[in-house]
């Protein structure tokens, strides 16, 4: 209880966690803390800033939507920052995607994907309610997001309010068959709405990766047993992966697919669930009951929908997939010492991501080696959150080499410290 702040922080034991570090400013890469301090941000705060922060074009935009539209109700009511964004999001993802629907979290993207998928199969008259999904998968905090999730010490006190959901194994090396084969067995017992997947790598559970033939499987045993298909493309999307979306390493049109983070660079809150229109005619009826009952009350909110925008002209205008490809020829370099190293095993990289872990090590989110990777890092300058004993970089493109040889060297001295 010694804090002065009023603030409850996310993901935060602030019995046990050192006071959270002011930032008054961030410019590309680097945030500045109100004593003056630069930290570089390995992790574009959170997996959302892809462009690095401030980029000019967004900001631009802010401001001038802000100047003309801040907020109007999204029933009854459009704009053309919204119209826009649709049609160009519709243009750029997978074929077949041809309706657009605003929320404002990745988690709130999750919870309109489960209920288009249940609206669909009740508005078709069929009798498929269970949602199937990867084991170790994260798919945000809210109920519906927990309960497609991995369980454990993170929502054990509200397992009463999760829905059960029937778990496919990770397909880990050599276990693909294996996970491909329970997914069949489970859409042959039927009863079975849609699978949801964080395509090609898992975030939260531990930046694990996995084929995109095996992404293209999924799609198809799916496809075969009229199971609907949901991309959870909220972190790999916007280039993570070394395509503006994983999914096209797989040629795999979801029938689903949730986007957010890097949907506005990473400078406002919007998430975009997009959908075949197969759904959304499910929904189209005189029938008044047939309504899709979602909304939140900031859905499509104009200025964020205009930094989307402006985040969608970068991606033409610049060359991001060139920086995206040079991100990634840095990892593989900087990675390339840590092969061989005793200290670190599991050494993997897809796209801008990076991971490794420390070696025998007590593993898992709560074994206290996270904090003092933390820590360790914060001393260097550095922004990087392990995800227990996994440390993983997720920097923006706009990262330098030399930005990232300051990591990496950073990362060998701190798993010196650990030892
Ligand atoms: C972060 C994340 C979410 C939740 O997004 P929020 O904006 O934090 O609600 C959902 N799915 C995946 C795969 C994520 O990485």
């Amino acid at each position: 209880m010694k804090s002065t702040s009023a603030v409850w922080h996310p993901f935060t034991q602030h019995a046990v966690q050192p006071e959270a570090t002011p930032i008054s400013k961030g410019e590309g890469a680097w945030l500045e803390t109100a004593d003056g301090r630069r930290i570089f941000d390995a992790i574009s705060s959170w997996w959302v800033v892809t462009h690095g922060h401030r980029h000019p074009h967004i900001v631009t935009a802010i401001k001038d939507q802000v100047d003309r539209l801040d907020q109007v109700i999204f029933a009854g009511f459009t704009h053309e920052p919204a119209e826009k964004l649709a049609r160009h999001l519709i243009a750029i993802t997978p074929p077949e995607l041809e309706y657009v629907f605003f929320s404002d979290s990745g988690s709130t993207s999750v919870e309109v994907a489960l209920k288009m998928a249940l609206g669909f199969w009740r508005h078709c008259g069929e009798k498929r309610s269970r949602i199937l999904a990867l084991e170790g998968a994260y798919h945000g905090d809210t109920i519906g997001g927990m309960s497609v999730g991995a369980r454990g010490v993170f929502n054990a006190p509200y397992s009463p309010l999760l829905f059960d959901v029937e778990r496919i194994p990770f397909p880990s090396m050599e276990r693909e068959e294996a996970a491909l084969d329970a997914l069949n067995a489970a859409c042959r017992r039927g009863g079975i709405a849609a699978l949801i997947v964080e395509p090609l790598v898992l975030g939260a559970g531990g930046m694990l990766i996995y084929p995109p033939w095996v992404l293209a499987e999924m799609k198809r045993v799916c496809k075969t047993h009229g199971v609907l298909f949901i991309a959870d493309e909220v972190m790999t999307g916007w280039g993570r992966t070394g395509t503006l979306f994983a999914c096209e390493q797989a040629n795999v049109t979801p029938d689903i697919a949730c986007y957010s983070k890097g949907l506005t660079g990473g400078s406002l809150p919007l998430a975009v669930t997009l959908c075949r229109a197969d759904i959304f005619e499910a929904h189209y009826s005189t029938d008044r009951t047939r309504t899709f009952f979602h909304s939140s009350s900031y859905t499509a909110n104009p200025i964020a929908c205009a930094a989307a925008l402006a985040n969608l002209e970068i991606w033409e205008r610049e060359p991001v997939r060139e920086r995206i490809a040079g991100i990634a020829r840095l990892h593989t370099k900087g990675l390339d010492r840590f092969r061989e190293d005793g200290r670190l095993t599991n050494v993997r990289q897809i796209g801008t991501i990076a991971a490794l872990d420390i070696a025998d090590s007590d593993a898992g989110y709560m074994a206290d080696i996270g904090p003092r990777l933390y820590q360790g890092f914060l001393a260097r300058g550095l922004l990087i959150r392990p995800l227990g004993n996994t440390i993983y970089l997720m920097p923006p493109y706009c990262s330098t080499a030399s930005e990232l040889d300051l990591v990496y060297e950073a990362i060998s001295e701190v798993a010196d410290e650990i030892e």
